[in-house]
């Protein structure tokens, strides 16, 4: 089980040396005169004419092609909300580490003063050049929902927003897994929401694509279930409208098959989840405590399975199982976005891997004698080798299938080489 992190040093681990996690390295020679004089002034300039005859050139010629932005205005970062982008730095910074060292994928993490829609979306339009993707970060809901729909429509580059579509992708992979273990059909089962931000609203939303009906599917904010009797919603929750005389939380998880938490800490029961129907599956995301802990909630009823966003429960719902490799597979392909055949192969390919069996570097990692699937390990651990060459691959070849790359793979057996070394 990991250690609770000190304060302090949490602190100093930014502090000492050179503050902060992160810096930039030449990848070419630059010790001596000749070195510098093509590097910079006046060998650069050939690069440029070439970019500027032939604009594709700039992924030949520059970094730009393994370069992804981690973009955030501050606004819901971490659980700790709107403590502006200064006080974000740390995070995308810390964002940026994940991608490096998951995917060798570099970043520039950029912390934007700029609450107003128009003006981040204005000034990311503006970025596209610099980068070969775009992670958008920490943006609070609603504002998120037109800021990456806009984007997505005006950008040639991919663009996720992680809090919605990384939470989105990870879950629907534990989802099928989890009713794969109980024996129950998607288009059957029951499911509902608590909370309706940026993660709940995406995650919806791929369930239905994954093959939850949308009849089946329940959503509930702070004033309770979003249903034909509620005034006053967004377009995203209007969307989610359920046609039901429920009114609370209590009520409508009543004989659910799943419940997915993705509101605050402590606002399910035990009751709730023994109300629950036979074999039922729990996701408690809020971070850092759960709708319900894991301890409550598998003592409430034995046949649960359960899901949190915490280390030191088992299946432990990480986005870093998701977006290095997501982004890998764009960039390797060259995709104009990341759309919905990408998001589905990577939970397909999230899925089937926690289906094969554990290696032993996996167990050793995680101190266990025997991972295997099951209640207690519906998804992979974020540290698993084969995540790079099981869900980049996937999600390049869906961007292909889509008409989205625009360069195409031929040998996947030299492609995936390149992933594991
Ligand atoms: P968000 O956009 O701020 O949305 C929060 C939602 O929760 C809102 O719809 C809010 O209702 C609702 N809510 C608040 N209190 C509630 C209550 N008592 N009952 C029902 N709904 C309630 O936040 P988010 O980014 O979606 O994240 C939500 C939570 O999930 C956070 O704790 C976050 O840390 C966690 N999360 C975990 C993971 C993970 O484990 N990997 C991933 C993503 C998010 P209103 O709309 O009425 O305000
Ligand atoms: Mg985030």
């Amino acid at each position: 089980m990991p250690k609770k992190i000190k304060r302090q040093d949490a602190l100093d681990y930014h502090s000492e040396g050179r503050p902060g996690k992160i810096e930039v390295i030449p990848t070419k020679p630059s010790n001596s005169q000749r070195d510098l004089s093509i590097a910079y002034s006046p060998g650069v300039a050939d690069p440029c004419l070439a970019i500027s005859n032939n604009k594709d050139d700039v992924f030949k010629y520059t970094a730009k092609g393994n370069l992804v932005a981690v973009i955030s205005n501050g606004t819901a970062v971490l659980g700790l909300g709107d403590i502006g982008p200064e006080a974000s730095k740390p995070v995308m910074e810390g964002k940026g580490v994940l991608f490096k060292i998951f995917a060798d994928i570099d970043v520039f993490d950029l912390e934007l003063n700029a609450k107003d829609p128009e003006l981040f979306i204005q000034t990311v339009k503006a970025l596209e050049p610099t980068f070969g993707g775009i992670n958008l970060e920490d943006i609070s809901a609603p504002e998120c929902f037109e800021i990456e729909q806009r984007l997505k429509e005006q950008l040639d580059i991919p663009i996720m927003h992680d809090d919605q579509h990384g939470t989105a992708i990870i879950t629907a992979a534990a989802l099928l897994n989890s009713l794969e273990l109980v024996d129950k059909n998607i288009e059957d089962v029951r499911v509902v929401f608590n909370g309706a931000g940026a993660s709940a609203i995406s995650c919806a939303k791929l369930y239905i694509s994954c093959g939850v009906k949308p009849e089946n599917l329940i959503m509930c904010d702070s004033k309770g279930v979003i249903s034909k009797s509620r005034t006053n919603l967004t377009e995203e929750k209007k969307q989610f409208i359920a046609d039901t005389n429920f009114e609370t939380l209590e009520d409508a998880i009543k004989d659910a098959d799943v419940f997915v938490g993705l509101s605050k800490g402590g606002v399910v029961s035990q009751k709730m989840v023994k109300s629950m129907a036979k074999n039922p599956v729990v996701f408690a995301l809020a971070n850092p405590d759960p709708e319900i802990s894991y301890k409550e909630a598998t003592s409430a009823r034995k046949d649960i399975i359960m899901a949190t966003g915490r280390s030191d429960n088992p299946n432990q719902v990480n986005n870093v199982l998701g977006f290095p490799f997501i982004f890998r597979g764009a960039l390797d392909v060259r995709a104009k976005k990341i759309n919905e055949e990408m998001k589905l192969a990577a939970v397909h390919a999230i899925a089937e891997l926690a289906k094969e069996p554990v290696p032993e570097i996996v167990n050793m990692a995680y101190n266990q004698d025997n991972m295997q699937f099951g209640k207690d390990y519906i998804i992979p651990k974020p540290f698993d080798p084969r995540l790079i060459y099981k869900v980049s691959p996937a999600v390049a070849k869906a961007a292909m299938d889509s008409g989205v790359a625009r360069i195409h793979i031929e040998d996947w057996d030299s492609y995936k080489e390149e992933l594991i070394s």
